[in-house]
């Protein structure tokens, strides 16, 4: 698929979600939140579902939780317009509650497409939830910090996934934030992984999207890194980036 086909893809299946009534969670949305980033990249972060100000904005990891992220990200020079960002379920649980197995099972058949569009190489799980649908029956404490093979029904199989706490659980136990700092430091060594596991270490970078897309989601003032033209400086153009995308 050219990085056209893949954004196209992914569009058509954001516009299926936010007219879904596939599960009780429609009721209390004030928008549903399909994901965002580029349909270029190699790795995807997914979270567990929309808190209050993803709802309100359509746009995933936008709250606190979010902000913490970005800050994670960083701590490796990645952005979160270089990956692709997306929850296991698309419309906020009232009050952010958990969501329910049936919710998750409705909402499965989203990721799974986005999954198949995008075809990562790496999946980072953030949280309980995420880990189980691509690690059925692992401990996040046990096994956060580290990657392994996803299960070939989540729509990945040829993907490794890195297991990761959910930032929001950082905001309210402080001693998890550390542990997410500590661990986002795998994630690039991850990715070399992933790749080698996947093409035998012969890599070639994907063909970048064309344009920078406009979609629902990227209305606010993040730079539209997607297929921006890169000044010799730039970070992106360092052969030494762990995300050399373009
Ligand atoms: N928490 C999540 O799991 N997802 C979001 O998009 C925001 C907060
Ligand atoms: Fe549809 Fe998923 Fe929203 Fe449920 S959570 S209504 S399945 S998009």
């Amino acid at each position: 698929m050219t990085g056209a086909e893949r954004q196209a893809a992914l569009d058509a299946i954001a516009a299926e979600i936010a007219v879904c009534k596939g599960c009780r969670l429609h009721e209390g949305r004030t928008n549903a939140v399909p994901g965002e980033g580029t349909a270029a990249t190699e790795v995807v972060f997914v979270g567990e579902g929309p808190g209050f100000h993803e709802d309100r904005l359509a746009r995933p990891f936008v709250g606190q939780a979010g902000a913490l992220l970005e800050e994670l990200l960083k701590s490796i020079d990645w952005r979160r317009d270089e990956v692709f960002i997306t929850n296991v379920v698309k419309c906020r649980p009232p009050e952010n509650r958990d969501p329910e197995p049936d919710e998750i099972a409705a909402c499965a058949r989203y990721l799974t497409r986005q999954l198949e569009v995008l075809d990562p190489a790496l999946v980072v799980t953030l949280g309980r939830y995420s880990m189980a649908r691509f690690n059925p029956g692992a401990r996040i404490g046990q096994v956060h910090g580290t990657f392994r093979p996803a299960d070939a029904e989540s729509g990945a199989p040829g993907a490794m996934t890195f297991a990761m706490y959910h930032p929001a659980a950082a905001l309210h136990q402080g001693s998890l934030k550390a542990a997410l700092f500590t661990d986002m430091k795998g994630v690039p060594d991850a990715l070399t992984a992933a790749r080698t596991a996947r093409s035998g270490g012969v890599w070639e970078p994907r063909e970048a999207v064309p344009e920078p897309v406009a979609p629902v989601s990227t209305a606010e003032s993040g730079p539209d890194a997607v297929a921006e033209p890169q000044t010799d400086q730039a970070p992106q153009s360092d052969p030494t980036s762990q995300l050399s995308l373009f």
